[in-house]
């Protein structure tokens, strides 16, 4: 049989040479695609945007990841954490204005002062919001006691990225040292789905001396974990990393854009039912890119709530947009491109996982 966009879509498992080709597609053949994930989409979660508002909460790492700018030795950004009120304040608004969920994201930290900072915290929010907010944590790699004792303070859903599914790329991004393993990064993953999260992946798209093939794997890595959420995006060149003399190998800002799209609507299609975000680094790299992830199948969306004066210091990549803009003024933008999308935001809803209610 010919190998068509519409006979690997009627596909019930579309396997990894039939993905690569759908990665492969040019403008006018992604269009089909797009549109089978955007009809999946509204059969399976319907055309709800949730809002997680996004707390950085430190950009303290004791890590040093190759493509990341808050690496432990960058020594550009001034080293911050929030205090606990300031947390409580984001939250309060999150609360007040109904988005029903919230992300407390990091740098690593492993120190049992940091897990017990956090432990507080978690049982401060519910108690300053009567328990109203859903909370995911993004605070890297640490200990089964850790991620239990969180879950057990009102956390319950957690996002760690594997970065990309291939371990010899995964070495090619990191140090090589006991600290940054590929092995402990998948051992986290499945501890924390041991400790009772909603367990959340994800992988960065275009990085230098990644192919397709390897795209098309970390599709299938979230399809054969089983994984429960996802956020991808493109993989961004800082100018204060290693890996920015590789910039010359990667893809254009388009054509990351445009992969990334294509893997969320591919994602979509072989997992309907989980949730998948449109990232901030799509937007990043194309003012329109998140809308173009939520027509393909994405639908969750997280808004920066972090104290503006503190976000020149939490710069991941090169020009992160809206890192002026007060919670307010990014709440009504982005009302207004989801409405425009044709979606609507699902205020009050905690949004979980069908995937995960359902494996329950
Ligand atoms: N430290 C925690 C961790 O690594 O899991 C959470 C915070 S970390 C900043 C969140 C994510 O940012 C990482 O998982 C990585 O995928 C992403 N990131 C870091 N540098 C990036 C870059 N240059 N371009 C795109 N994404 C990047
Ligand atoms: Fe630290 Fe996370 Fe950045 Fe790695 S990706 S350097 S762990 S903040």
């Amino acid at each position: 049989m010919v190998r068509t966009v519409e006979n690997i879509l009627q596909k019930k498992y579309i396997a990894k040479d039939d993905i690569m080709m759908l990665l492969a597609l040019k403008k006018a053949g992604s269009e089909e695609l797009f549109k089978r994930a955007h009809d999946l989409k509204t059969a399976m979660v319907g055309r709800k945007v949730f809002f997680r508002g996004l707390i950085e909460y430190s950009n303290i790492c004791t890590k040093n990841c190759f493509y990341c700018g808050i690496r432990m030795d960058n020594g550009r950004y001034q080293r911050y954490t929030l205090s606990d009120e300031e947390v409580l304040e984001a939250a309060r608004y999150a609360s007040d204005n109904n988005f029903a969920s919230i992300v407390i994201q990091s740098g690593e930290q492993s120190s049992k002062a940091f897990s017990n900072s956090i432990e507080n915290l978690l049982r401060k929010i519910h108690s300053a919001t009567n328990s109203s907010l859903h909370i995911t944590l993004s605070l890297g790699e640490q200990t089964e006691e850790t991620y239990k004792r969180w879950y057990s303070a009102g956390a319950h859903r957690y996002l760690l990225r594997i970065e990309v599914s291939n371990p010899a790329l995964y070495a090619k991004l990191h140090p090589a040292d006991q600290r940054h393993t590929h092995l402990a990064r998948l051992a986290s993953l499945s501890l924390l789905r041991k400790s009772g999260f909603q367990v959340g992946t994800g992988v960065m798209i275009g990085l230098p001396f990644q192919t397709m093939a390897d795209l098309a794997d970390d599709l299938c890595f979230f399809r054969d974990f089983d994984i429960d959420m996802v956020g991808m995006g493109p993989y961004i060149e800082h100018e204060d990393t290693p890996l920015w003399e590789y910039r010359n190998l990667i893809p254009s800002a388009a054509e990351r854009v445009q992969l990334s799209i294509k893997m969320v609507a591919i994602l979509r299609i072989i997992m309907p039912d989980i949730n998948i975000a449109a990232t901030t680094a799509m937007q990043t790299l194309d003012p329109r890119g998140r809308e173009q992830a939520i027509y393909a199948g994405a639908n969750v969306i997280m808004p920066n709530l972090t104290p503006v004066k503190y976000r020149d210091n939490y710069l991941l990549y090169e020009n992160k947009p809206n890192v002026k803009d007060e919670p307010e003024e990014t709440r009504i933008a982005l009302e207004k491109h989801i409405r425009a999308a044709g979606d609507e935001i699902g205020y009050g809803e905690w949004g979980d996982s069908r995937h995960f209610i359902n494996r329950e």
